[in-house]
C-alpha cells in the first residue's frame, strides 16, 4: 500500500509511514473526507461530503448551493477552505499487478 502523505510505498502490514512518520494502517480502513477523483464538478468537495455522509451528491449540491445564495459568499469561502484543507483521493496506483503485464498494446 502506499502512504496518504508522502505517497512512498510502505509494508501491508505498517502502522507508521517509515518515509513520513505519518499512520497508515488505522487512517485506510477509517472513514475519511477526501475529494474523490470520480464524480466532482469543480473540486469534488461536494462529492466528498457526500461520500462522507452517504448522502446523494445532488442533494450536496442543492444544499451548499442554495447556502451560498443565503449565506452571502460565507459558503463560497467555506467550500474554498473545504477545497484547500480536504486531500485528494489518492490516485489509484496497480498494487497487485505491476504495469506492463496488461498486453493491450501489440
Ligand atoms: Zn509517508
Amino acid at each position: 500500500m502506499y502512504c496518504n502523505y508522502c505517497g512512498k510505498a510502505v509494508q501491508d502490514d505498517a502502522n507508521v509511514c517509515a518515509y513520513c512518520g505519518t499512520r497508515v494502517g488505522a487512517v485506510l480502513a477509517r472513514k475519511r473526507l477526501i475529494r474523490p477523483r470520480a464524480g466532482r464538478k469543480i473540486a469534488g468537495v461536494c462529492a466528498g461530503f457526500a461520500e462522507y455522509f452517504d448522502l446523494d451528491i445532488t442533494l450536496v449540491r442543492v444544499v451548499w448551493l442554495i447556502s451560498v445564495f443565503l449565506g452571502v459568499g460565507l459558503s463560497l469561502i467555506a467550500y474554498v477552505v473545504a477545497w484547500i484543507v480536504m486531500p485528494d483521493e489518492p490516485v489509484a496506483l496497480p498494487t497487485a499487478a505491476p504495469a506492463g503485464q496488461h498486453a493491450t498494446n501489440p
